[in-house]
């Protein structure tokens, strides 16, 4: 389980994180649903690495990960696919995905995963030769989300993976997103999209400016009043 402990983070004078508590149990999808500058993001790469923490505790069954560099919590099995679908414009589908793998040494291990990629989206398969930067939105995210799951992690971490994409292609990342569930990954997602986020997850917390507020099951937290006032923009009755 990754369990992540009063966990506090500043920005110069401004604090982002004021102390939160989220626990993601193996082979559940947990999200964390906030309003703009809430602190998810924050919360993601702070877990990765990326972000320093001002106190707290990040531990993957049981091994701390807080002050650990990027590599070593890879390493530990957590991946995050970044906002924004950063992709490597001028590399190609499959160099991306390659560079996905790139703490790793089993080559036959990586060939079978890019295969398992491939399978999850057969449109980056037909495109295995194409330069990521000239790829569509909704496939640059579909490469985001494959390259994450090149170092085999055991949480796939996920920063809006629906941010800006039409609807329909919305509804197949998040069908993805069960698929690679089932197929044994945990998952913890930020999202804006409330609404899918809440109808997808297992577990859910709220975030506001900083603190966790609210916590459930996906189900309680789209049924409760205050979500949806806040959150999925429905009018109390
Ligand atoms: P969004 O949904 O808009 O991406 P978020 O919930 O992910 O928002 P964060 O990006 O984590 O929010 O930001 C939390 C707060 O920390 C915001 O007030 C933001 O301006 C601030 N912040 C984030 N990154 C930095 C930084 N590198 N330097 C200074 N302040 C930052």
């Amino acid at each position: 389980m990754l369990k992540i402990e009063n966990l506090q983070v500043a920005y110069g004078g401004i604090q982002a994180l004021r102390g939160i508590d989220m626990e993601v149990p193996d082979g559940k999808i947990v999200t964390l649903i906030g309003a703009n500058g809430a602190g998810k993001s924050t919360t993601l790469r702070t877990i990765s690495g990326l972000v320093k923490a001002k106190a707290g505790s990040v531990t993957y069954d049981g091994q701390e990960l807080l002050g650990k560099p990027i590599n070593a919590v890879l390493e530990a099995g957590i991946a995050q696919v970044p906002e924004g679908r950063r992709v490597f414009a001028n590399l190609t589908v499959l160099e991306n995905l390659m560079a996905g793998a790139y703490l790793r040494k089993d080559k036959e291990g990586i060939q079978k995963d890019i295969q398992w990629v491939y399978e999850l989206f057969p449109r980056l398969q037909e495109r295995s030769w194409q330069l990521a930067g000239t790829l569509s939105g909704g496939e640059q995210q579909m490469l985001a989300v494959g390259r994450g799951l090149m170092s085999r992690p055991k949480v796939l971490m996920m920063d809006e993976p629906s941010l800006g994409l039409a609807p329909l292609v919305v509804q197949g990342i998040f069908d993805i997103i069960r698929e690679i569930n089932k197929q044994g990954v945990t998952i913890l997602l930020i999202e804006q999209n409330a609404n899918m986020a809440l109808k997808t997850a297992d577990l859910a917390y709220v975030l506001e400016t900083g603190r966790i507020t609210m916590s459930g099951t996906g189900a309680e937290l789209l049924a409760d009043e205050t979500v949806k006032e806040a959150y999925l923009g429905k009018k109390r009755k």
